[in-house]
């Protein structure tokens, strides 16, 4: 080095005086490598003070080898611990004639942290799956990823500088989308478009694109970002979905919807060959579609149950995970089916299982290759949206089977209902042809009493238990079902009377046992009628009728037992509906009577009032005895109208005998249960005496003992409602019931009738005399009036007097009779009551003493 080009001292001093005022730090490091120079920055970068460091080894600055790297990165470890990134630029330098190194040092701790950060979008913009354009505000290319090379087959550098769209857009690209797309950059707005693009070869690929603008400080778009994805695979999907929910939509079959979704499949890739089979619940596989597959092939596969080593399909929905078996001819799963694909070129097979949304595997979608080989992205793709469209169509079918069989089935017992019972019993007549056919109508016995007294549940309870003993007393070809309520209907084909009547005396027998509900034995019979076809008849109504009529016979035989239909029944089926028809019009047109049968005291033979009966007679079937009608008006629900008419008429006759002087104490009128069933009774009786200007006094109802049998009916407040009124009520025969005593205390009964069957025998029988001398004690031990019906000598009459039993009604004094014949007898009476009282008067005077008291008392 020679002096003259050595800076003078003055020269260094304002040198490293300007050095000083720098920015950057500048350290300065002489041939020896002591650090001779540092300046405030550096103080500040390093965070210590120039005096610790000036003469120390530039070493302990984080140089390395000044004399190699003319500019590099190095990490500087502050004096607080903290690092940071720098990078220094040395010179040599000669200072004052020595050899030195000036080196400048900038922090770049920010810079480096940006550019990782640049260099990490760029690896996760070419890792993305998405192509990403970046172009300027010309829409000329700066920046693509891989996944654009990959997509539209321009490199990196092919693509720099083009115009985007130039380069992307082709015939078929709508113009209208690029318009729009253009006004999105401008708006701002980036949702998504889809437009058809043309690779470098020029192929079609859809694509679905996201456009960004980024702006300037000054808002001026710099560049423009926009983010690719090709749809095309995605299109066709949604077409495959399009079509399926279309022919959900227009409810076409399950197998012809399975067909086209596999055709379409096999459009949409055309190296597989698409099947669907359907998984029941036993397991088992039924084809639904293959249409490219033989159909001796897929015929075979019915029925097959699935398992884990049963080909592909049989396997996947055994494990419920799909199976994949590249070679057909070695994979030991396919041994015993692999004939028929081979045959036709099929190589391997990956089955996939279709789900329901509870997890259960209701179907296989499997994917034939012509072939070794494994599925590729594309069929994944495939298969996921089919499975999910598989499921939609399989579940729905199953559905439709479920309502089907709520449609057609008891919910209760399971058992057909009566839909399809109908359907099955025309079925089995139509098969029976040349043989004969039984059908057995059952009802149980009392089963409403059981409903009323233990509650709907005990009810239910009931007719299960009854359906479960029914089962196994019938051959598994038999039907059984339920119509109604309790009725059920039991049809044997191929079955002669006598092996029907060995049916249903085994049912009875199967019956004896009670059952427990409620830790309650509850006794189960039933009743059966039986018809034959083609004896009785051939078409289902009328062998239903039929058995129907029997079923009566047996009830009336005392039920838990069976009869055969007979011809007499088809008469008395076909009388009753004439009956009932006839009984309906004689109430709608008040065709019905009231006749009336005294009641007299047994002390002393005066009136105590009259029971009302009702009478029908009917122009042409003449005059129908209360014994027949009543009991059919309780069957066909016109029970409670004549209740309701028998109250009516009444009253009106008392008033009208009141209005003509006539002094009738009381009137009884006979009433159903089912009339206490009525909360409005009560509101009707209130009504009809008021309207009469009856005293209530006046009325009396005759109940019977089946009001009693439900403890929580609404009759007892009913019953409580009328006593209120002042309106009597009265037990009507007495004594064949089972009420208990204590209940009856408890009602608001005023009288007791003692049934007509205990005054048969009480002449004659010392034990029905003690029966009846036992219910007159009930009766007066509960305080009620106690009357005697069906009285018909005088030695009856004078028994039941020595009892105390204080009235009497029957043939004896009265048969009951119309109004007007009854207005004669209560003259008669009342002439023959005060014949009777001055025979008696006479008699008294004649022997003297106590004669007068007796006439006192009869007065
Ligand atoms: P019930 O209420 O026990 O009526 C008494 C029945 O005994 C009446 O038969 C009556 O004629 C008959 N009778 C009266 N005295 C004698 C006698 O000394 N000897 C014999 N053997 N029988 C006698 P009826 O009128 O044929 O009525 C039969 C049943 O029909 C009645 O029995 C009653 O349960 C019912 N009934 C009649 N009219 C009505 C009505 O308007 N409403 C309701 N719910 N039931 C009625
Ligand atoms: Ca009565
Ligand atoms: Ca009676």
């Amino acid at each position: 080095m020679c002096a003259s080009d050595c800076p003078d001292v003055e020269t260094i001093e304002f040198l490293l005086a300007a050095l000083e005022r720098a920015s950057e730090a500048v350290v300065i490091v002489d041939s020896d490598l002591r650090v001779s120079h540092f300046n405030a920055a550096a103080e500040t970068i390093w965070g210590v003070r120039r005096s610790e460091v000036l003469d120390c080894d530039a070493d302990c600055l984080g140089f390395s080898d000044l004399r190699h790297s003319a500019s590099s990165e190095f990490t500087i470890r502050r004096s607080d611990g903290s690092r940071i990134r720098a990078q220094l630029s040395a010179s040599r330098v000669e200072i004052g004639g020595r050899s030195s190194y000036m080196v400048f040092v900038r922090d770049i701790t920010a810079e480096v942290k940006r550019r990782e950060r640049i260099a990490l979008l760029n690896l996760v913009a070419d890792k993305t799956t998405r192509a990403v354009v970046v172009t300027d505000r010309n829409l000329r290319v700066v920046y693509t990823n891989a996944a654009f090379s990959g997509m539209f087959g321009y490199t990196a550098a092919e693509a720099q500088g083009r115009q985007a769209n130039e380069l992307l857009a082709g015939r078929l690209t709508d113009r209208n989308t690029l318009a729009k797309l253009r006004r999105r950059i401008c708006d701002g707005r980036g949702d998504e478009e889809e437009i058809l693009a043309y690779d470098s070869d020029g192929n079609e690929i859809w694509v679905s694109a996201t456009v960004k603008a980024f702006r300037n400080d000054r808002g001026r778009i710099k560049y423009v970002f926009a983010l690719l994805s090709d749809v095309s695979e995605n299109k066709q999907l949604r077409s495959l979905q399009q079509l399926i929910m279309g022919a959900l939509a227009d409810e076409l079959p399950l197998t012809e919807i399975a067909d086209r979704l596999c055709r379409r499949v096999e459009v949409i890739a055309p190296d597989v060959v698409a099947s669907v089979l359907h998984v029941d619940s036993d397991g088992l596989v039924h084809p639904l579609g293959g249409p490219s597959l033989p159909d001796d092939y897929s015929r075979a596969l019915e029925g097959v149950a699935i398992g884990p080593n049963i080909g592909s399909c049989g396997s996947a929905a055994y494990y419920g995970k799909p199976v994949l078996a590249e070679d057909l001819d070695t994979d030991p799963r396919w041994q015993p089916f692999k004939t028929r694909p081979l045959a036709v070129g099929l190589k391997a097979c990956w089955s996939t299982p279709i789900k329901a949304k509870d997890g259960r595997v209701i179907g296989t979608f499997a994917f034939y290759f012509r072939e070794h080989r494994a599925p590729s992205r594309w069929h994944q793709r495939i298969v996921d949206a089919c499975v999910q469209l598989g499921a939609l169509a399989i579940e729905r079918k199953e559905a439709r089977a479920q309502i089907a069989r709520l449609a057609y089935h008891d919910m209760l017992t399971g058992l057909p209902n009566r839909t399809q019972l109908r359907q099955l019993i025309n079925q089995a007549i139509d098969d029976c042809k040349g043989s004969q056919l039984a059908l057995i109508f059952l009802d149980l016995d009392h089963f409403k009493d059981v409903n009323d007294t233990l509650g709907h549940p005990a009810g239910d309870a009931l007719l299960v238990e009854f359906a479960k003993r029914l089962r196994p007393r019938i051959q598994p070809s038999d039907l059984l079902g339920r119509l109604s309520g309790d009725e059920f209907v039991i049809v044997l084909p191929n079955c002669d009377p006598a092996r029907a009547s060995r049916v249903a005396s085994n049912i009875t027998a199967a019956l004896a046992s009670p059952i427990w509900i409620d830790n309650r034995q509850v006794p189960i019979s039933a009743s059966m009628g039986i018809s034959i076809c083609p004896d009785n008849a051939t078409d289902i109504d009328t062998l239903m009728q039929q058995a129907d009529a029997a079923m009566y016979t047996a009830k009336e035989a005392g039920r838990s037992t069976h009869r055969f239909f007979s011809a007499d029944m088809n008469r008395l089926a076909e009388q009753r509906l004439v009956f009932s028809a006839a009984l309906r019009q004689a109430i709608a047109n008040d065709g019905l009577r009231l006749v009336y049968q005294p009641q007299t005291r047994t002390v002393d033979g005066a009136l105590y009032g009259v029971e009302a009966l009702s009478r029908w007679h009917d122009p042409e079937l003449g005059e129908v005895p209360p014994s027949k009608f009543i009991p059919l008006a309780e069957e066909v629900g016109l029970i409670e109208q004549i209740g309701l008419w028998s109250i009516r008429e009444a009253c009106r006759q008392m008033a009208a005998w009141r209005r003509a002087g006539l002094d009738v104490p009381c009137v009884a009128v006979n009433l159903s249960p089912l009339n206490f069933q009525n909360a409005t009774l009560a509101a009707v009786v209130a009504e009809t005496i008021a309207a009469n200007g009856l005293p209530p006094e006046a009325l009396m109802l005759e109940i019977t003992e089946g009001v009693l049998v439900n403890e929580r009916s609404a009759a007892i407040e009913t019953m409580n409602a009328i006593r209120k009124l002042g309106v009597g009520l009265s037990l009507d025969d007495f004594g064949t019931g089972y009420s208990s005593l204590s209940r009856l205390a408890h009602l608001p009964i005023r009288e007791l009738k003692i049934d007509r069957s205990f005054m048969r025998n009480i002449e004659r029988d010392a034990s029905a005399l003690a029966i009846a001398t036992a219910v007159v004690r009930v009766g007066q031990s509960l305080k009620m009036a106690v009357v005697a019906e069906g009285v018909e000598t005088e030695g009856q009459r004078r028994l039941l007097a020595g009892l105390g039993c204080d009235v009497v009604q029957g043939y004896l004094c009265a048969r009951p009779m119309a109004p007007e014949a009854f207005e004669r007898w209560l003259v008669e009476h009342a002439i023959e009551q005060s014949r009777a009282m001055r025979k008696s008067v006479d008699e008294a005077r004649s022997q003297p003493k106590p004669s007068l008291l007796v006439a006192s008392t009869g007065g």
